[in-house]
């Protein structure tokens, strides 16, 4: 399940993001409104968290992008103001419930969760397929070619990420930051080492390659047969 974070207080999207990434989700967080924005007009997540009070785009206004662009996606609105006006214009705009601030973080995962099982029935999906390789996202299995490929949990992490974005190149600070939760300087090689061994499980045996490098930019998955 993915989840987009739009929160500017720092402190708080950090709070945020840890738990609910901890809680299993894969979170991106943005701290600002143009890249929340951006990010939930392009990207498909299942949630998003979205603070009202920003300081450029706000709150309401994404989600009325959101909506204008007839996207669906399920939000939560976080809000530090607790008025009955805003509480409706929230609603009105097509938000899926709110939750004023303070609050304590087993109430965010309680909503969350509760959110997920709402949408769940039109848009989630237990399967990704990719050619002959296929993730079940809930029991965390890969196999390829109907052959079982076991992976560690930061390896099905890494794949999820590919092959939910496939065919785009991204860049080891991105992986870094969606798979790992935090940012590498760019000379570690941490990705590249977690690339070469999901790649000697996934491609190895196989003639048509999944995982390709773009020299300098970073990786891509994609269907490419290297076999002529
Ligand atoms: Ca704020």
């Amino acid at each position: 399940m993915r989840l987009l974070v739009v929160e500017d207080e720092i402190k708080t999207g950090d709070y945020i993001r840890q738990g609910l990434t901890e809680a299993g989700f894969m979170v991106t967080l943005a701290r600002n409104g143009l890249d929340g924005h951006h990010l939930a007009m392009t990207e498909s997540f299942d949630l998003v968290l979205l603070d009202v009070m920003l300081p450029d785009i706000d709150g309401f206004r994404i989600l009325q992008s959101l909506r204008e662009a007839g996207r669906q996606t399920a939000v939560l609105f976080l809000t530090a103001r607790d008025s009955v006006d805003d509480r409706v214009k929230g609603l009105e705009l097509g938000a899926d419930d709110y939750l004023v601030k303070p609050f304590a973080f087993s109430e965010l995962l309680a909503r969350v969760r509760t959110l997920l099982r709402r949408s769940v029935v039109p848009v989630f999906t237990e399967y990704l397929t990719v050619s002959d390789l296929t993730l079940d996202l809930p029991r965390r299995r890969a196999t390829r070619a109907e052959r079982k490929i076991n992976l560690s949990h930061k390896e099905f992490c890494l794949l999820e990420l590919l092959v939910r974005r496939q065919g785009e190149v991204l860049p080891r600070t991105l992986i870094a930051s969606q798979v790992w939760d935090m940012n590498f300087d760019s000379d570690t090689n941490v990705i590249d080492v977690a690339i070469r061994r999901l790649r000697a499980k996934i491609d190895d045996n196989f003639p048509t390659k999944l995982i390709h490098t773009v020299r300098g930019m970073g990786y891509k998955l994609e269907v490419e047969d290297e076999t002529t």
